[in-house]
């Protein structure tokens, strides 16, 4: 095998897509964690083994790559004029001219398969929560973050869920706001 790199710069190169490539999802775990919350990784008991398993929550979290599960881009519509390949790109996944037809049969089964994991999990029960790459940016994640956490709360809520109970608005139950002033007064 002919390889002009040297072993430094090969090991650099690799280590520089293996960061790459988990680094969203680590953003995510991260931020879980620092927040006090606990989770499961790539639990194989859960359809669609998601990246981040959330129990108590009934939750799974996908923390998907814009590129490789087609952020934004309708992939089912790509229609052929003046034999190409016409698709929107979007403002993370760009699909490479050239290899087009390659690029966009493996984006579309990703898609695909992401689309039957989540119907599976929602089947089963489980709320479905898909992080993007793209807005886990420095200046996006904390927003990010915040609304994965409200999903979560709500999550636990719906599981948790009890009959209403009527709210009694009978006025001997109200605050007596009087009651205090006077008994502050009287100190
Ligand atoms: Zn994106």
């Amino acid at each position: 095998m002919t390889d002009t790199m040297t072993a430094e710069q090969r090991h650099r190169c690799m280590s520089h897509i293996r960061s790459r490539d988990t680094k969203p999802e680590l953003k995510v775990r991260r931020w879980l964690w620092h927040h006090g919350y606990r989770y499961r990784l790539n639990v194989k008991s859960v359809p669609g083994k998601p990246d981040i398993v959330m129990r108590p929550y009934r939750t799974a979290i996908f923390v998907n790559g814009c590129f490789w599960h087609g952020h934004g881009v309708q992939l089912s519509s790509a229609q052929i004029e003046n034999s190409k390949l016409k698709i929107e790109n979007s403002r993370c996944c760009k699909i490479p001219q050239s290899n087009r037809e390659f690029w966009v049969a493996k984006i579309k089964r990703n898609q695909e398969r992401d689309q039957r994991n989540y119907q599976v999990l929602l089947e089963n029960g489980w709320q479905v929560i898909v992080v993007w790459e793209c807005q886990l940016v420095a200046t996006k994640i904390e927003h990010t973050m915040r609304e994965v956490e409200l999903l979560l709360n709500s999550n636990m809520l719906a599981r948790y869920k009890h009959a209403p109970v009527p709210f009694n608005t009978g006025e001997e139950q109200l605050p007596a706001a009087a009651e205090n002033n006077i008994e502050y007064h009287s100190k």
